[in-house]
């Protein structure tokens, strides 16, 4: 008995001095064992009295099998311990960039001792096989881990952090840049007069006030390096990383340069990368040179030089995107001999957004900012010829340009879902998750890359920026805890320059039913003006801050309806249409009404006259 008590004494601090991984299992062992040792005791009591020879010799037979095959068993987990051990210096042998931790870790000091490879096993790992240790550079777990840092990961951020004030997150992104909003660089930031605005990335918001497109200055955020530390938590940016890899099932994230990242909740905000043509991508290299696809800074940057250093710019794409940079280079071509052209299959601007007659009227406002439009262009070839990119059209007309703008649509980006095993909407594109924009337990997809199940419209997929903030704001509670779904109507915007503009909700598709209800503008109902009076900047801050309250109708004397063909469109609401039901309204130079367009939308209901909902916009007030 006393054999087997110091046998096992000696065996014990060996159990525990194998390695942290197997900590558990030390701890499991010599529980084990010490709950058997006094069973011996309770075994002999009760197998007959103590003192008789038989007992006694019963007793010593079971003493010593209990030591033998305690003693075997000891001797089996501690040589599984140091396999296992062996296996884990293996692993943090070949791991790149592995965090080695400042402090040894403080708990007992044999498992400390186990913690340091070469304290443990000075013989089988040799000093130089042990990588040594790296500057920290990036944590080895965010409990808050968000892919992507564009506008949906920024909200999601933010709504983490108001959710859970201590919140530790991590956004990595594979741009060099910490998260900005884009849309001023297709509109505000070309109307800079500041000639080092492509360095500042400062613009006069159409209201004249100064701001940054970044959505928060340096200073708040904490390097990654400190974010397992900082005792409140934060949000920490890794830049220039791309995510490769998503291991669900382990819960981590493998980097490019291999890097491993674990995480609890993980967001997937991975946006979308612009759409080319297959004609220009076949046209070769010169052609390539020549061509911008427009997403990102330095996309931004590169046109902004293009468009002071070449004679001729083509803009291919008549949407939103398109239609504001043509408008932009056109507004800077009246200083310059720069010619601007734009062309698009459509029979006018935004053709796929805007019913006809809005549409044409768009197409003449654009040609009045010195753009040559170019309608139902269907680009058949692309060539490089006598220094200047040719343009053929399917209908035989060639336009000679020296550069190229391809706004053609948004491909999201999807390609973790093969790693991660999740699916892709094979209608809309996008990860598909359900309303409450999850894809898995603890896997949420926000902004341009998630296909979403909207509890009002149906399964959508929107690539606007407050569909960006919304969305992101959902996920960053949900992965709180919320288990919120989707309802809150995201919205979106564009304006062609500061004195034209609209703003949209729901479904807005030119091939649905409309009908727009107009009314004369005055000098109040521009971007510039709303911007002015709202005091912001970015419309969906301005928006999204008011209440969805109940529509109240104008008190105004009921005006005569305004017919569909009026030619001067200036100010008024279009309703479209789907089964009698309104499921987009668009807003044409109509500002900071949407709660009530969100709220017509949000009842789901028919109604017999449009001309009265109309009147909740007090469009008809001066
Ligand atoms: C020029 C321009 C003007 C616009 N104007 C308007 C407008 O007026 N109104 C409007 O409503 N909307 C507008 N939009 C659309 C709006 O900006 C987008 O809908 C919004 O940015 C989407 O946000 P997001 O976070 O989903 O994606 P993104 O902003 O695209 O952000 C995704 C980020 O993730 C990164 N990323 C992708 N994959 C990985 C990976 N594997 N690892 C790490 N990082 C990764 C990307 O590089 C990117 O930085 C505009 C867009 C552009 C380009």
């Amino acid at each position: 008995m006393w054999t087997c008590k110091n046998l096992w004494k000696k065996l014990s601090p060996l159990a525990r001095s194998s390695s942290t991984l197997c900590r558990q299992n030390a701890r499991g062992v010599v529980l084990n064992n010490e709950r058997r040792l006094p069973l011996v005791p309770q075994a002999h009591m009760s197998s007959g009295t103590p003192g008789s020879g038989g007992d006694n010799n019963l007793y010593y037979l079971l003493v010593g099998a209990t030591c033998v095959g305690g003693g075997f068993y000891a001797y089996r987990t501690i040589k599984g311990d140091k396999e296992r051990y062996q296996e884990r210096i293996n692993e943090i042998a070949s791991r790149p960039n592995k965090v080695v931790p400042e402090q040894p870790i403080t708990e007992a000091p044999g498992e400390q001792a186990a913690e340091t490879p070469q304290a443990a096993e000075p013989a089988t790992v040799a000093p130089a096989e042990v990588p040594a240790p790296t500057p920290v550079e990036f944590p080895s777990h965010a409990p808050y881990l968000l892919i992507g840092g564009g506008t949906a990961s920024f909200a999601a951020a933010r709504s983490i952090r108001a959710r859970d004030p201590g919140a530790r997150v991590l956004i990595i992104t594979d741009e060099p840049d910490l998260p900005y909003m884009r849309p001023p660089l297709s509109k505000e930031l070309w109307f800079s007069d500041d000639p080092s605005v492509v360095d500042t990335l400062r613009f006069k918001q159409w209201n004249g006030k100064e701001r940054s497109i970044y959505f928060q200055p340096p200073s708040f955020y904490i390097s990654p390096q400190d974010l397992e530390k900082v005792e409140n938590g934060g949000v920490a940016v890794l830049t220039g990383k791309k995510v490769v890899h998503m291991d669900v099932r382990g819960n981590k994230v493998t980097l490019s340069d291999n890097t491993e990242i674990s995480y609890d909740k993980c967001l997937i905000a991975t946006g979308g990368v612009p759409r080319n043509l297959q004609v220009i991508e076949r046209a070769g290299e010169e052609v390539t040179k020549r061509t911008t696809l427009f997403r990102k800074v330095e996309d931004f940057k590169a046109l902004d030089k293009v468009s002071r250093d070449t004679k001729s710019i083509t803009i291919i794409g008549g949407g939103f995107l398109g239609s504001e940079l043509a408008c932009a280079l056109g507004r800077r071509s009246a200083d310059s001999d720069l010619e601007v052209i734009q062309m698009f299959p459509e029979k006018g601007n935004m053709g796929k957004v805007l019913p006809e007659y809005l549409s044409n009227w768009t197409t003449a406002k654009v040609k009045s900012e010195g753009v040559m439009v170019i309608t139902e262009a269907l680009v058949k070839a692309v060539s490089f010829k006598d220094g200047k990119v040719e343009i053929k059209l399917k209908d035989g007309r060639l336009v000679k340009t020296d550069h190229i703008v391809a706004a053609v649509g948004l491909e999201p980006s999807v390609e973790l879902a093969k790693s991660a095993g999740l699916e892709v909407d094979s209608d809309f594109g996008g990860f598909r998750v359900n309303a409450e924009l999850q894809a898995r337990s603890n896997i949420w997809v926000a902004g341009d890359a998630a296909c979403f199940y909207d509890i009002r419209l149906g399964r959508r997929r929107v690539e606007h920026h407050d569909h960006a903030v919304v969305s992101g704001r959902l996920a960053g509670e949900n992965m709180t805890g919320a288990n919120k779904p989707y309802w809150h109507q995201s919205m979106f915007w564009s304006d062609l320059g500061p004195d034209v503009g609209y703003e949209a909700i729901g479904i807005v598709d030119s091939s649905l039913p409309t009908v727009g209800v107009f009314a004369k503008a005055t000098a109040k109902d521009t971007p510039k003006a709303a911007t002015e009076k709202s005091g912001t900047g970015i419309r969906s801050e301005s928006e999204t801050e008011g209440t969805a309250s109940s529509p109240v109708a104008s008190s105004t004397p009921e005006p005569p309806p305004v017919p569909e063909r009026k030619d001067n469109y200036g100010k008024g609401v279009i309703f479209y249409l789907r089964d009698k039901v309104v499921v987009g309204i668009i807003l044409w130079n109509v500002f900071n009404r949407m709660p009530v367009a969100r709220k017509i939308i949000k009842d789901g209901e028919e109604h017999a006259d449009l001309n009265e909902v109309a009147k909740l916009f007090n469009i008809h007030e001066d």
